[in-house]
């Protein structure tokens, strides 16, 4: 068999041929628009300001299960466009934006497209504000061997930190579960006055605790 066979895409949710670039059908995309707009903005589960697309508290949700492989390990720019989407749509019912505004990405990891940085792309692209992408991970890597607990503590720098003075800063990250990242980033800036952070997905501690230890490591 040819191999071009192989290449056919599937729609990563219901697995349909969409034989598009894009990695959902267009019913499945419906079916996540409306779970976007059915959400809250708003994140009750953290000391600071966190705004998500959604939220995954139950481990046997497929829709949110199929968006977190996608957000992992899928490559489709197209994704971004439409969360960003979403995101700023959700977000006009609330604060709105202002020119002293900027996105921040969130660092990615090495090796590894940074899924934050495209979120925070197509963010600028459809506001005209800037996004920047300052942040270094400065974590020692051998806290991968620790536990939960003690992995708790990140460390990040921010390079050019001048460009973010008095600027209102949104902190852009694909899944936000602890809120480890955003408080270690929030600390790097040193503590910002107007900081918020935007998400794709929470993920509560319900469903933390078990199937996404595994994805998560
Ligand atoms: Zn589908």
């Amino acid at each position: 068999m040819y191999k071009e066979l192989n290449l056919i895409r599937r729609c990563g949710i219901c697995l349909d041929r969409t034989g598009q670039v894009n990695c959902f059908c267009n019913g499945c995309w419906k079916a996540l628009h409306y779970k976007a707009l059915e959400t809250g903005f708003f994140s009750m589960n953290y000391n600071r300001s966190v705004s998500r697309l959604y939220t995954w508290e139950s481990p046997s949700d497929n829709y949110l299960k199929k968006i977190v492989y996608q957000l992992k390990y899928g490559h489709s720019e197209e994704v971004y466009i439409n969360f960003a989407s979403w995101l700023l749509f959700k977000a006009k019912d609330y604060k709105p934006l202002c020119k002293d505004t900027v996105f921040l990405s969130a660092p990615g990891k090495k090796y590894k497209a940074n899924h934050a940085q495209l979120l925070a792309l197509a963010l600028a692209k459809q506001t005209g504000l800037p996004a920047y992408n300052l942040l270094i991970d400065k974590t020692p890597s051998n806290q991968k061997r620790l536990n939960k607990r003690e992995r708790m503590k990140k460390v990040f720098s921010c390079e050019r930190a001048d460009v973010l003075k008095n600027k209102k800063i949104i902190f852009v990250d694909d899944v936000i579960t602890t809120g480890s990242t955003s408080e270690a980033v929030y600390r790097a800036l040193n503590q910002p006055k107007h900081f918020r952070s935007w998400v794709i997905l929470e993920v509560t501690a319900k469903s933390r605790n078990e199937k996404l230890n595994s994805l998560n490591s």
